[in-house]
């Protein structure tokens, strides 16, 4: 079987598992991002192809991908290798009032840029009438400027391959799962590195059952919102399960079962829900506004973790037992209904 582009479009393309997470973007002029999809715009008959091997769709043995920095290896647990779960915020309220929850990613990437632990951050832009996009970014303002979530995914880590990078050399990422282990497998990958991959020193990863695909969400916005440029989306927890889509014109709220239809078929097929090989993971707390549910994993991770906190920068509590019990609970039934639903697609 072919492991390049003709691989790609036969594992992945056509069986409408793209996550558009944007790693096989800007490698070569034969793939391109369009309306939110990833699109073969010629054929290629490269038998080895990065676009294969970076693909988190393509094929992933947690145990085979190097995990830098992570002295322990891969644990088999329903939320991968970890060295302490707990909750965490922004102090500055700031970062929280423009955040999506606690603030804790952002003022994290902020810290680690004013610290030169990174030089610059690969953020998601989400731009009311375009797709989110991934972009480079080095300072508070614009750290601000990308807060938030976007409930869809956009092509986030071309931007690494595109650059422009004006000679940083040391990069950090926010992503979902599915984009840290594209960036994973990109570090694992023995073909020639051509993008500054090896400048990865710091990966942030978000917590994620699913992501909606761009196009039909956005007809759907515009039927229910009108014109009304969406400020924040929120998703709340079971029983209620509500889309709050916070507008200049008003709140709006739409049960999540009315999205549904528009998630991913890329997404049904991914068992991790905590962005296990992150060096730190972040999430919600379920029925805790304000703050974030933080896995820490690498060394990375903790040194700057701890380094955040003893400068006020973060503050942290432990999680509640019934939490961290609910985390696993909902991390392990993405596992189970991934093998169910890449059964049937076998
Ligand atoms: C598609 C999606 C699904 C999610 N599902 C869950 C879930 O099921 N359970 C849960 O607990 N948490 C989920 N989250 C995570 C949650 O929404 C927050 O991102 C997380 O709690 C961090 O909060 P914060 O206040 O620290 O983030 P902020 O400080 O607001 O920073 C958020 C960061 O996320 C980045 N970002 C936003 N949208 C995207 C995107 N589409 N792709 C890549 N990066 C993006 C931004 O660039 C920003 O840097 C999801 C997030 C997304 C984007």
């Amino acid at each position: 079987m072919s492991r390049g582009l003709k691989g790609l479009v036969e594992k992945v393309l056509s069986q409408g598992l793209c996550t558009s997470c944007g790693a096989c973007l800007s490698l070569c002029p034969y793939l391109r991002s369009w309306q939110g999809r990833v699109v073969k715009v010629h054929d290629c008959s490269l038998e080895d192809g990065r676009c294969f091997a970076y693909c988190p769709r393509t094929e992933f043995n947690f145990d085979g991908i190097e995990k830098k920095g992570v002295h322990q290896p891969y644990q088999h647990a329903e939320i991968g290798s970890f060295r302490r779960v707990l909750m965490a915020r922004a102090k500055d309220s700031t970062w929280r009032e423009r955040a999506q929850s606690g603030g804790t990613v952002s003022a994290l990437i902020d810290f680690a840029i004013r610290k030169k632990v990174i030089d610059a951050a690969i953020l998601t832009l989400r731009d009311g009438d375009s797709s989110p996009k991934g972009q480079i970014v080095m300072d508070r303002e614009d750290i601000l400027n990308h807060a938030g979530s976007s409930y869809v995914s956009g092509p986030t880590l071309e931007a690494l391959h595109r650059g422009p990078w004006e000679g940083e050399e040391k990069i950090g990422v926010v992503g979902l799962p599915c984009q840290v282990q594209a960036v994973s497998k990109m570090r694992a990958s023995t073909l020639e590195k051509k993008t500054p991959i090896d400048k990865i020193r710091l990966m942030i990863g978000l917590f994620c059952t699913w992501a909606l695909e761009d196009e039909p969400f956005r007809d759907f916005l515009k039927k229910r919102i009108g014109n009304w440029p969406a400020l924040k989306l929120e998703i709340t927890p079971p029983p209620e399960r509500l889309l709050k889509i916070h507008t200049t014109g008003g709140l709006y709220i739409v049960p999540v079962d009315e999205i549904r239809p528009f998630i991913r078929k890329g997404c049904e097929v991914c068992s991790d829900m905590t962005a296990e090989l992150a060096d730190i993971s972040a999430g919600t707390v379920e029925g805790i506004d304000g703050w974030n549910t933080v896995i820490v994993r690498s060394d990375q991770g903790e040194k700057l973790f701890k380094e955040a906190e003893a400068e006020g920068i973060i503050e942290s509590q432990p999680l509640p037992m019934e939490h961290l019990n609910h985390l696993k609970e909902a991390s392990l039934f993405k596992k189970e209904r991934a093998v169910k639903n890449f059964r049937n697609i076998e």
